[in-house]
């Protein structure tokens, strides 16, 4: 069969295939790779999942992409050994769901699309016996998902980069207790100075030679693993023929929202995606008024992980509506907007409104949420309530958890006063040996340090 091709949401580059879309990471024009047609499933494969485990349906949507390009047998190998946890589905009330994305080595839904990408990218330089050096910067979470998923395989090695004085204690550790392939880098800086340096690093024409690769929510490698645990959830949850599912999405750079909106395209009977954003509304003000203004500086909210201005998958969704959106967030060609709204709910959550629901979900069902699931809660029961969702109880809903409450004991403690016990993954976490390096915040002491470690 033709390989499936990846265009860039810019426009400006050549369609590439899976392999180099995925090892590139960003299109040469700065757009981002989209698959040049979206495969389906036919209704009878989709209930067919039913029976399916998690790594079977995992199977079933890659090889949809891969058109045969990884053979079958080392592919289903791939996503056995990336998805070796649980994904419960917590039935909250009537058909009301949470999906927690927890259970994976970091406690993050981060880790289902990190550790699928790491495997495929192993993959493809072992048969090409190439290495892999991939550098990333950290405000905490996305590197220990990154460093984790990455950690023990062949052929890739990994660096990340965190301000020392920015992360929590559990996050740090999550990190630096690994060794092996992965080396963490600590900067007595800022996150943003962090990013600065990998970004000049990737500029840098000298170290073309150490191969360096980013691993950041843009990869369309990041994105397919993505489209998975909505098959799964609807598998789990749905046996009417022809039923649909209605998911909210707790959203920051939209990555995991882009996941849903392919399972959409791809077959899956949904009826409404609800996107849930903090108070940074930029998506929600451009749903409703048609206008896009980015937020610079970006807000701080409790829902850190979705303190975002301007979502590096947001190109993405306006392609998927046939617009264009440079990466700047210029948009040169509008998107259809009246399907957009047919289609999607966004509503913005306060940091109030975020406590208000973490205290009602628990005391009300017994629904322990943090932070960013909280806000995925509270935007669900704002379209159940609103005019025009007509719900009736047999509907089935999901909402999805995207971290363990135990990663928020702080503000846990505060609003319900019970501390969260830790997911298996996450003990023993404080006796573990920690080993990391510092330098200066500086280029060429960073450079220096590639350089000098790895040839
Ligand atoms: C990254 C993250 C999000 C936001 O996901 P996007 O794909 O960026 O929209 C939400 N919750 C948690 C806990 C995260 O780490």
């Amino acid at each position: 069969m033709e390989p499936l091709l990846f265009y860039s949401t810019n426009l400006q580059a050549e369609k590439v295939t899976f392999r180099e879309a995925l090892l590139k990471g960003i299109a040469p024009d700065r757009g981002l790779f989209m698959p040049e047609e979206i495969p389906v499933f036919t209704q009878d494969e989709i209930s067919a999942f039913s029976k399916k485990k998690y790594y079977e349906i995992a199977y079933e949507v890659a090889r949809k992409f891969l058109r045969g390009q990884i053979p079958d047998a080392d592919l289903i190998a791939i996503t056995k050994d990336a998805y070796d946890y649980a994904v419960p589905l917590e039935k909250v009330y009537e058909r009301k769901y949470v999906m927690r994305l927890d259970q994976g080595p970091t406690a993050s839904f981060k880790d289902f699309a990190a550790r699928m990408m790491g495997r495929l990218m192993q993959y493809y330089l072992k048969q090409e016996k190439r290495e892999l050096l991939i550098l990333t910067a950290t405000s905490g979470d996305t590197g220990s998902a990154i460093a984790n998923a990455f950690y023990g395989l062949d052929n890739i090695k990994c660096v990340v980069l965190f301000p020392e004085k920015e992360v929590t204690d559990r996050q740090r550790k999550q990190m630096t207790t690994l060794g092996k392939n992965v080396q963490i880098l600590g900067l007595d800086a800022k996150f943003d100075d962090c990013q600065f340096l990998v970004k000049k690093a990737f500029a840098d024409s000298d170290l073309d030679y150490l191969n360096l690769s980013s691993a950041n929510s843009i990869n369309i490698g990041r994105i397919i693993p993505q489209i998975i645990y909505y098959f799964y959830a609807y598998a789990r949850l749905c046996h009417k023929p022809g039923e649909k599912i209605i998911f909210s999405v707790p959203s920051g750079n939209f990555g995991d929202m882009i996941g849903g909106m392919f399972a959409w395209r791809m077959g899956l009977p949904v009826e409404k995606f609800v996107i849930a954003c903090n108070e940074n509304d930029e998506f929600p003000v451009l749903l409703q008024t048609g206008k896009y203004h980015k937020i610079v500086p970006s807000r701080n909210c409790l829902s850190s992980a979705m303190n975002v201005g301007h979502p590096s998958n947001l190109a993405r969704l306006v392609a998927l509506y046939d617009g264009v959106m440079d990466e700047t967030g210029v948009i040169s060609k509008a998107p259809d907007m009246a399907r957009m709204r047919k289609d999607i709910f966004a509503f913005s959550i306060s940091d109030e409104e975020t406590k208000e629901m973490i205290a009602r979900a628990y005391k009300d069902h017994k629904l322990l949420l943090e932070p960013h699931g909280s806000v995925g809660w509270f935007g669900l029961e704002k379209y159940l309530l609103s005019d025009n969702a007509h719900i009736n109880s047999d509907q089935v809903c999901v909402s999805l958890e995207t971290a363990h409450p135990a990663k928020f004991p702080q503000q846990i403690q505060e609003i319900l006063k019970i501390d969260p016990a830790l997911p298996h993954s996450l003990l023993g976490l404080e006796e573990k040996e920690e080993s990391y390096d510092v330098i200066k915040n500086d280029y060429q002491a960073f450079k220096d340090y590639l350089v000098r470690n790895y040839k």
